[in-house]
């Protein structure tokens, strides 16, 4: 294939045809690009943008170069959630037994961390055990056994993605929006959903920090799930500062356990909740917001729901006692409270920091091949807007060693902004909600100190 030419049309402007994207992505899949022209075309693309055509031809051949899970006539609706990633993001883990509970089959597909974000595959890895590396027959068997299968990018799935994001990561080319939606839709239509929910965060801990990009990534990939006949919604949530308490592998997945028991922080609540009333609709389970609120609390209430995540657990060969028994997790060997400094206002909490801080503390990777240590993080009992005494206890940091807690203490120095008032408002939990239909502001965005608060327009 004669690959100069295409790269040159784009770099100048110009669209490629939906026949050249599908012959560029099977020819580089097999090895017949080199990298070095794949990622000149990608710089272009990230310049450039892509054309609606393109972009459809681009997700459907990254699709098309692995295998898509088929249910056949199993009638049972099948809905997966995807985050756009955070720091503290636990959601996933909670988020999809109590749907399961609830008579939709999810099976959900995750990543590792990525960045300064965590990702649900190490936090479920953390159980002592647990195997995310089912087969995809394995997968489908398991979803329709029990209604839930967590697990990671098999090698059968979107192969051509694989090998593209691994380029993207060392050639500054992540950030493109139309590349990010084909990466992540490619994965998520291969799951053979019936519909699918995304969380797409904004705020500065976030992937794409500014709402107007966090949109933009939203109804992207809402264009593309729909246009493949995969209903797609998405909640716009904040990342501004970290949700729920714990950052960290195996202190993430104790808060996910005791959510499903019912003691989980009411931030993390919200977000699971708002999320899983989208999946019950989208399911056509329910009807309304209410009662599938209503259905969600009661599968959480009796139980129902982390006795689904003992059987995921023991189904994925990992421990299930410890959804009894938390303290089955790995456990740090040093670990120390951090005390507010002064008294005051806590301003910010800002999540960047504290992301990165579990990544140097061992938690997160630097390398794809590197080893992540379950038991290092944080957890940080103080959100801003709280109210705080010199001396009072506002945080602990888990960690190997003293060399460990001394940076721990020190990014939470950084991380937490202690004043005399809130300069600036935290972003609502979920601001908006966007369809194909168009984008729906249920919260207002605060503006910065001196300008007056605005609603994201409708439409
Ligand atoms: N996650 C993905 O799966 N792909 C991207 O491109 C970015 C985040």
């Amino acid at each position: 294939m004669i690959v100069v030419p295409l790269i040159e049309r784009k770099r100048d402007g110009a669209t490629l045809t939906a026949e050249e994207w599908s012959a560029l992505v099977a020819a580089y899949t097999a090895g017949d690009i080199p990298d070095y022209q794949m990622s000149a075309l990608l710089m272009a693309v990230l310049l450039r943008g892509l054309a609606r055509h393109e972009l459809a031809a681009l997700t459907d051949a990254m699709l098309a170069s692995g295998q898509r899970l088929a249910y056949d006539d199993w009638t049972v609706p099948r809905v997966d959630k995807h985050s756009t990633g955070g720091v503290g993001d636990k959601v996933s883990l909670v988020l999809a037994p109590l749907v399961a509970a609830c008579g939709v089959a999810v099976p959900m597909m995750s990543g590792r961390g990525l960045g300064h974000t965590g990702g649900t595959l190490d936090k479920l890895e953390a159980i002592p055990g647990f195997r995310t590396g089912l087969s995809l027959a394995e997968a489908k068997a398991q979803v329709m056994k029990l209604g839930c299968a967590m697990i990671g990018q098999t090698p059968e799935i979107a192969p051509a993605d694989k090998k593209l994001y691994a380029l993207r990561d060392v050639t500054g080319t992540v950030e493109a929006i139309p590349l990010i939606a084909a990466s992540i839709m490619s994965k998520k239509l291969a799951e053979g959903l019936s519909a699918l929910v995304l969380d797409v965060k904004h705020g500065s801990g976030a992937f794409l920090p500014p709402l107007a990009q966090a949109l933009d990534l939203a109804q992207t990939m809402i264009a593309i799930g729909e246009d493949r006949g995969c209903p797609t919604v998405a909640l716009l949530t904040a990342m501004d500062r970290p949700l729920g308490r714990a950052c960290g592998n195996a202190l993430e997945t104790e808060e996910a356990i005791l959510a499903l028991r019912g003691e989980g922080p009411p931030d993390l609540m919200e977000v699971t909740y708002a999320l899983g009333v989208e999946m019950l609709l989208a399911a056509g389970v329910e009807k309304n917001s209410k009662k599938a609120r209503a259905r969600l609390e009661n599968a959480l209430g009796s139980g129902v729901a982390a006795e689904k995540f003992e059987q995921v657990i023991a189904a994925q060969g990992g421990n299930p006692k410890v959804v009894e028994d938390p303290s089955v997790l790995p456990q740090a060997q040093a670990v120390e409270v951090f005390a507010a400094p002064e008294t005051g206002i806590i301003m910010r909490v800002e999540p960047r920091v504290i992301g990165r801080a579990v990544v140097a503390l061992g938690g997160g990777r630097i390398q794809v091949e590197d080893d992540v240590d379950p038991s290092v993080g944080f957890v940080i009992t103080v959100k801003p807007g709280d109210r705080v005494v010199e001396g009072e206890p506002i945080a602990s940091v888990f960690a190997r060693d003293q060399a460990g807690i001394e940076l721990g203490m020190g990014a939470l120095r950084e991380a937490i902004g202690i004043g005399g008032k809130l300069e600036q408002k935290p972003l609502p939990l979920v601001s908006h909600r966007v369809t194909k239909a168009g984008v729906e502001a249920l919260a207002a965005i605060p503006q910065p100190p001196g300008r007056a608060p605005r609603a994201a327009p409708r439409g």
